[in-house]
């Protein structure tokens, strides 16, 4: 596993507190399992995000991408780390994983509970031998 060492245990925490604050706000319904994510920018910015469930249950989004998309529709797109947050150390899906790798394919992930405990990846720990626009001839 890489060692990612960008950021300090003061700033992993922090930004899992702020992961564990935007979980507030998560809109879950159905499966009442709540996520927060907390996106740190290269310019220090911090996004945060919640997992947004429908009544169609295809069109839900997790907490993880509607940081990232916030971020990207204003603009901004050089990440430095992300946060998730849920009750018992969730990790990302499949699907927020790719979408992560997109634009930072060695982004720290910082996954914990609303307790404060936590344990630091890279994407590519848990996306190895990923796909990405590289790949795509041109
Ligand atoms: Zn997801």
């Amino acid at each position: 596993m890489a060692q990612p060492n960008i950021l300090s245990p003061d700033q992993y925490a922090d930004l899992l507190k702020q992961a564990i604050e935007a979980r507030n706000f998560a809109y879950v319904p159905y499966s009442n399992y709540k996520v927060g994510a907390a996106l740190l920018t290269a310019d220090g910015r911090v996004y945060q995000g919640c997992n947004v469930e429908n009544a169609a249950y295809g069109p839900s989004m997790c907490a993880e991408r509607v940081a990232v998309f916030k971020a990207v529709s204003e603009g901004v797109s050089d990440f430095v780390a992300i946060a998730v947050a849920t009750v018992n150390g969730g990790t990302p899906c499949g699907v927020c994983r790719q979408v992560l790798r997109e634009f930072a394919p060695e982004l720290t992930v910082i996954i914990g509970d609303v307790e404060g405990n936590y344990k630091v990846f890279t994407l590519s720990d848990l996306l190895p031998h990923s796909f990405g626009p590289e790949h795509l001839l041109r």
